[in-house]
């Protein structure tokens, strides 16, 4: 398991979803891009957590290698593990964004 709380997590921008009732945070974490999507803009629950890579990369959490193409962007297994103690992080440090 991830220890979410001692990783330097900084969310770059949260924002409602376009595309489905709910939010999408775009967050940096050992210099790499993830995005989050959280479902239903009421009672949130997390979805998943995709690599948004700029360019080639392995993931330091999940050890894949990511393409820098939006096909490539994969579900990180190890932010997958952890989606709870994730969606809780944002709730507890960006609550005006909830
Ligand atoms: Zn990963």
């Amino acid at each position: 398991m991830l220890a979410i709380r001692e990783l330097p997590i900084e969310a770059i921008t949260i924002y409602p979803s376009n595309s489905f009732d709910g939010i999408e945070i775009l967050f940096r974490a050992n210099n790499h891009t993830f995005q989050f999507l959280i479902g239903n803009s009421k009672n949130h629950f997390p979805i998943n957590v995709k690599h948004v890579f700029k360019e080639k990369a392995i993931c330091p959490f999940c050890q894949k290698k990511i393409l820098a193409v939006p096909l490539g962007q994969q579900l990180c297994l190890e932010f997958q593990k952890n989606l709870p103690a994730l969606l809780q992080y944002f709730q507890e440090e960006y609550p005006d964004a909830f």
